[in-house]
């Protein structure tokens, strides 16, 4: 914790500059998923409930300091009005006049929201009068965009430091969620990463190794650390200079006890084409013409035997490329035992990373994790033990 929520705050007839992420991807003035409009929605019902005046902050796309007329925020507004149920205010300008004047003007029950703050060339640069001319807006600030947290933007840390400062609802659930997983665990504790590339997780491999009691090695990556116990992996995609760097991570899992697992069989294909005809075989004889593209059916039963022993399980990353069947079926029968688990309440289960909730809502499973990041880049940066700015500015705040 260390840091306040809503409920810490003083709300009636006081002005509530919300820091939301409803960057949604649109496509010919629709917007494709909802998903981040539906995460702001709690926040700002909580604060009108509770009679205060919520003016919403955002950014938008990549304007890179200008101002990008198709990349105005003006666009969003129709679905958060619909997804709201109340007509938000619109303001053409994140700080001065437009602003001011659209806050002077609400009403009880009104939501404004502001113009792009990446129009400004001081967002980006953490500038400290241009969050001075946002903090003028507001009594106090309301960060519920964990998404955008990884940046020290002037919206997202300057800005902290200006006024008194909550996390909102989701926010303040995402916090609790990777706290529970990785800060104060139940253990044993149990870490799952996979994907594509080691050169990508690197430092996520790093920190979860001084972290977790079992570190799950799969997907892609897992063949460069078979790579570097001697073992032949054929014409799997493998990174032959991380060879040495996974040794390494072998080396200081051994010492700080963190029991690596590794894949024990796999199933092997000519190519990585949906219905190829396949093979499974020991991780260790994979023939120079075929690649590893899933984890096998005993290594599937190792990790669910595993899950069924740890109370804390955190993951990042498919173990096949289940974008391709038969390749998902390592990654579907572990979600499934994951999501068992939970619903049965004997496993906390956070999992996150753009193609790893992809798979789990393709599974449709995403619902039955204890909580599921959509946070992208701040998600792997929490993973990675770092520090972000926006959460340690919460943590600063009077
Ligand atoms: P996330 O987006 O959840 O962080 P990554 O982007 O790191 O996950 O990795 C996902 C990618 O890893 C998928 O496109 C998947 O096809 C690929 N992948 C998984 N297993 C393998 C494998 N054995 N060989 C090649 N690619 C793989
Ligand atoms: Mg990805």
């Amino acid at each position: 914790m260390g840091w306040k929520t809503l409920d810490d705050m003083k709300l009636e007839n006081r002005v509530a500059l919300v820091r939301v992420d409803i960057n949604v991807p649109m496509k010919d003035g629709a917007v494709l998923d909802n998903t981040r409009i539906a995460r702001v929605l709690p926040t700002i019902n909580d604060i009108i409930a509770a009679g205060g005046k919520p003016v919403l902050l955002a950014h938008f796309g990549r304007p890179g300091g200008a101002e990008v007329a198709e990349l105005s925020l003006q666009q969003v507004v129709p679905a958060l009005s619909a997804a709201l149920g109340r007509e938000v205010t619109f303001a053409a300008n994140c700080i001065g006049g437009p602003a001011k004047r659209a806050v002077a003007a609400m009403e009880p029950g009104d939501v404004v929201l502001l113009e792009n703050t990446r129009f400004h060339k001081g967002e980006e640069k953490n500038d400290a009068a241009l969050a001075a001319a946002m903090a003028a807006l507001a009594d106090i600030y309301v960060n519920d965009a964990f998404s955008a947290s990884h940046r020290a933007h002037a919206s997202t840390e300057a800005i902290a430091q200006l006024l008194p400062a909550c996390a909102g609802r989701s926010m303040a659930a995402e916090l609790a969620a990777l706290e529970a997983a990785l800060e104060s665990p139940s253990r044993p504790l149990a870490a799952i990463v996979g994907g594509a590339k080691v050169s990508t997780k690197l430092s996520v491999l790093r920190n979860l190794t001084e972290r977790v009691d079992h570190l799950v090695i799969g997907g892609g990556m897992a063949n460069t650390f078979l790579a570097a116990q001697g073992l032949g992996v054929g014409a799997s995609l493998v990174e032959p200079n991380m060879i040495e760097t996974a040794r390494g991570i072998l080396d200081t899992a051994a010492e700080v006890e963190c029991v690596i697992h590794l894949p024990r069989d796999v199933v092997i294909a000519e190519a990585a084409e949906a219905d190829m005809p396949t093979q499974i075989i020991p991780a260790d004889a994979c023939p120079e013409d075929m690649m590893i593209l899933d984890a096998g059916p005993e290594t599937v039963q190792a990790l669910i035997e595993l899950l069924d022993n740890c109370r804390t399980l955190v993951w990042n990353g498919p173990l096949g490329i289940f974008e391709l069947p038969p390749f998902d079926a390592a990654t579907r029968a572990v979600a499934e035992k994951a999501a068992e688990l939970t619903r049965d309440g004997a496993l906390v289960s956070v999992a996150g990373g753009g193609d790893t909730v992809s798979a789990l809502n393709r599974m449709g499973l995403a619902g039955d994790f204890s909580y599921i990041s959509t946070a992208g880049g701040a998600f792997l940066e929490w993973m990675q033990g770092k520090t972000l700015p926006g959460v340690a500015a919460l943590r600063a705040s009077r």
